[in-house]
């Protein structure tokens, strides 16, 4: 008589009694955890296959909607997202531009200047996920002339290549985050004494993409794989957004108002200077003095300033925004049935803090989580907790706590 033998996974090889349920099919079974595998393969491949780019404005949306969109995730910088609203919306239009058009429009790439931490990086990602499309960002520091130690500049490419999965069509679609531009400034004034491996060079190797042309890319970056094949990418529709703190720029706008200041705007009344915020004065020309090469200049049309952030700001920071610092914590602190509040003073501390270290919105995390760490390991092990409240004298006394110096650096 023909021994039965006992039904087992025909995926895992798990026997009946190991699994809880055994689905049968005409050839064969399958148990639970290899249905829960088979899924979680099917959702990546579907979401990979389905990940569509989009590379063309919807009719209704105009730049006030670009601004409303950045409004949930930036706080203050109106100017610059105005700015930033009407550059992309251009750039849309310039896309979709005919090849037969005599008035052709020129890209927009945008050059922000403000202090670290007041938003640059955050309005550069927030354009790139209300349009969809590719993004990535570069610091331009790691970049030297061409056949000197340090990358290419051709490899920025290759890191947008990368985040599309290698869609040559996508990818010349994309933003480019550029940042710390102002660290290949040229070093003095004399452009020819020495040569400025690192300044100059790099700014003249960066003219071509900036400007639109066809480049070839190596795919995986870098120079450490010299037989890869090239793949060539245009960057004519490609947007790249610089940005950098410029430090020491607010002394040269300085200079040069006081210096226009005989002559200017003769015959009116002279227009009073906001001496607390010399980068809404900046012009092409302090960028020049600063150490960009003109040529580079010309090609990041759309010169846009951040706003130092001010206490109101940063209070808004931590509670406003889509994403906000606070409602994080919270969002936490929900997960383990306790909620979470922050008194009002408490977070004035935070702000005041933060006012110190000089960080802009940059220091408000790290000092959230000098304060909020203690918390976050007792509390969800602690019996018995429903709510927690962070006072000013408990946000001082972890503060205290935690190794300051160690903040300044962050
Ligand atoms: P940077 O100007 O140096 O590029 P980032 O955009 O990287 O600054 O900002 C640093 C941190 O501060 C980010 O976590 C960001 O969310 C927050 N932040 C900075 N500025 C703002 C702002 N204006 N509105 C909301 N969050 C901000």
């Amino acid at each position: 008589m023909k021994k039965e033998t006992e039904p087992s996974c025909s995926f895992c090889g798990r026997k009946k009694k190991e699994t809880q349920i055994l689905i049968s099919g005409i050839e064969g079974h399958i148990c639970e955890n290899c249905v829960g595998q088979a899924q979680q393969i099917i959702d990546e491949e579907l979401f990979q296959k389905n990940k569509k780019f989009q590379f063309s404005l919807p009719s209704s949306v105009k730049p006030k909607d670009i601004k409303t969109f950045l409004d949930q995730y930036v706080i203050g910088q109106d100017e610059a997202k105005r700015y930033i609203s009407v550059a992309v919306y251009n750039h849309y239009k310039r896309l979709n531009q005919s090849k037969s058009d005599e008035v052709e429009i020129e890209k927009s790439n945008i050059l922000l200047v403000g202090q670290t931490g007041t938003g640059k990086t955050l309005l550069a990602r927030s354009i790139a996920k209300f349009l969809n499309v590719p993004f990535t960002i570069v610091d331009a520091t790691v970049f030297t002339e061409a056949g000197y130690v340090g990358e290419d500049v051709e490899s920025i490419l290759s890191r947008l290549l990368q985040v599309c999965n290698y869609d040559v069509n996508a990818a010349q679609h994309g933003i480019i985050y550029i940042d710390e531009i102002d660290k290949i400034a040229r070093k003095g004034d004399n452009p020819s004494i020495t040569r400025d491996v690192s300044g100059e060079g790099v700014q003249q190797a960066m003219l071509k993409l900036l400007e639109g042309s066809e480049v070839l890319v190596p795919p995986q970056g870098g120079r450490k794989h010299p037989e890869q094949k090239m793949v060539k990418v245009d960057t004519s529709n490609i947007l790249f957004i610089c940005g950098g703190a410029f430090e020491g720029i607010d002394r040269l706008i300085s200079t040069r108002l006081n210096q226009s200041k005989v002559g200017f705007k003769k015959g009116k009344a002279q227009e009073k200077i906001d001496e607390e915020n010399f980068l809404q004065y900046v012009s092409p020309l302090d960028l020049r003095t600063f150490g960009l090469i003109p040529e580079l200049i010309g090609r990041v049309p759309v010169l846009v300033h951040l706003n130092p952030l001010d206490k109101t700001a940063l209070r808004n920071i931590l509670t406003e925004p889509k994403n906000a610092l606070l409602k994080q914590y919270k969002k936490i602190f929900k997960s383990d049935n306790i909620a979470l509040k922050f008194d009002d003073a408490a977070i004035d501390f935070v702000i005041d803090k933060a006012m110190e270290f000089k960080l802009g919105a940059r220091g408000l995390r790290s000092i959230c989580e000098a304060i909020m760490n203690d918390a976050m390991f007792e509390l969800p092990s602690t019996p018995g907790v429903k709510e927690f409240v962070v006072t000013r004298a408990f946000a001082e006394e972890k503060f205290e706590k935690a190794n300051v110096s160690k903040l300044k650096a962050a």
